[in-house]
């Protein structure tokens, strides 16, 4: 059939097969189907939805659309962790090297920020000299001297997906549960793992703002990776506030290195710890959830997660002495004393891009600079004279945005109840 014909297919709510699907991706990567075709493909998936089978086809034939990174047949167990962005989250950072440190092998492929929330590579090009770019077969080297890499998806990954998701960006066809589930999994099925934790964020500053919506990403990122011969355990976890006191890129670094040694805010090492535990246990290095915590956390807190963040960066070229300097920090009050009842993370992440701290297009620089540093949870009392957070930023700019973050952060008279950190879980196992 004619692209056009199966693009009309899908469009009057037909089920496409596996061989429909992988004709349609083969002769996207080929140039036989144009881009206008594919976004329009893209659209109809949006409105129709797909089934598992075809959610299942779409995944496999992004995935061969381009090669695996090597793996040799009796290396340790492979484990990585993909979060569906969120602000402030700046896990993987932590989880890589916390992992390696466990016998576990991390290969990490990770993205760019766009929109409200920051990308794990910018963050990491705070520090000097850090690279992202490196070839697939230069990844075997990476895993022997940290046994972790935190790189970008090089062009020989999944190319299908990255050209896919470009149209999608620009096309209001980001938030389909079928293409996102397709487009992390064909990328992390090229990682060649042996498991993936998933954290599928859920809120106001997040894809999915409800639940419900969370929890069908969830079901669908599972059920595409067992039938793809991957485990996969998600976790749903709070984007209603940020995740952690920093948000920003030189901010988040810093705020890492101070979980990665045993310290840092309680959340950050909590949901860090949490889903170490589930990677620990479906590789198998750890018998139950509860061992593997204490191993991860006792990782944390002995400096072995630190040093081995450390040697990461060094294998990626970079150059790491202590904390990474920020702008000057301006405090933001609230606007009366009372309990800090909802954060609009919305407002906080287009004030930090705003301020250059994150991208309004492809290509843009970034300030590593900027960022901001919330001192107040929901559900905290504060006062009127006690600062909410602190901006960290130069220029004029900073005036403009304040008026914005100041309201971000909304007070109510009355008691608001803390908001838990994980909202719910899902998990597979292969027979
Ligand atoms: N992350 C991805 O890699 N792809 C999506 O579609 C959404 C989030």
């Amino acid at each position: 059939m004619l692209p056009a014909s199966l693009i009309a297919k899908k469009r009057d709510g037909g089920r496409l097969s596996e061989e429909e699907i992988q004709s349609l991706v083969d002769g996207f990567v080929r140039g036989d189907v144009a881009d206008y075709q594919m976004a329009a493909l893209a659209m109809a998936i949006c409105l129709r939805g797909m089934d598992a089978e075809e959610t299942a086809a779409l995944t496999m034939a992004m995935l061969h659309s381009g090669q695996c990174l090597p793996r040799p047949d009796n290396g340790p167990p492979r484990v990585d962790k993909h979060s569906t962005g969120g602000l402030g989250d700046k896990i993987s950072l932590i989880l890589a090297p916390l992992l390696a440190t466990c016998g576990v092998q991390v290969p990490m492929i990770s993205g760019r920020g766009l929109g409200i929330t920051g990308g794990t590579l910018d963050k990491l090009e705070s520090i000097p000299g850090y690279s992202v770019q490196f070839e697939l077969r230069e990844t075997p080297s990476l895993l022997q001297r940290a046994g972790c890499f935190i790189i970008g998806a090089s062009l020989q990954i999944a190319p299908a997906d990255r050209r896919l998701y470009a149209l999608r960006d620009v096309t209001g066809t980001v938030e389909s549960v079928a293409l996102i589930t397709a487009s992390i999994l064909s990328k992390k099925l090229a990682a060649s793992l042996d498991a993936l934790v998933m954290d599928v964020k859920c809120g106001n500053g997040a894809f999915m703002h409800s639940l419900d919506r969370a929890q069908e990403l969830a079901a669908s990122l599972v059920s595409t990776g067992q039938a793809a011969g991957l485990p996969v355990r998600a976790l749903i976890t709070d984007m209603e506030q940020p995740l952690g006191r920093a948000v920003g890129n030189a901010i988040e670094v810093n705020e890492s290195l101070d979980v990665l040694a045993g310290g840092g805010p309680t959340e950050v090492r909590e949901l860090t710890l949490q889903l170490a535990a589930e990677a620990l246990v479906m590789t198998g290095i750890s018998a139950d959830v509860q061992a593997g915590y204490a191993l991860s956390a006792k990782h944390l807190d002995d400096g072995s997660a630190r040093e081995r963040f450390e040697q990461m960066v060094v294998a990626q070229r970079g150059t790491l002495r202590g904390p990474l300097p920020l702008h000057h920090a301006r405090p933001i009050y609230p606007q009366q004393a009372g309990t800090l009842a909802a954060i609009d993370c919305r407002a906080i992440g287009e004030s930090i891009v705003a301020l250059g701290g994150g991208r309004r297009q492809v290509g843009d620089n970034i300030d590593h600079r900027v960022g901001l540093d919330v001192r107040a949870r929901i559900g905290d009392m504060v006062a009127a004279d006690q600062p909410l957070a602190f901006l960290h930023c130069s220029g004029d700019a900073c005036g403009q945005v304040m008026p914005r973050l100041t309201a971000a952060f909304q007070i109510r008279d009355e008691a608001v109840e803390p908001r838990p950190l994980v909202l719910a879980t899902n998990s597979s196992e292969l027979p």
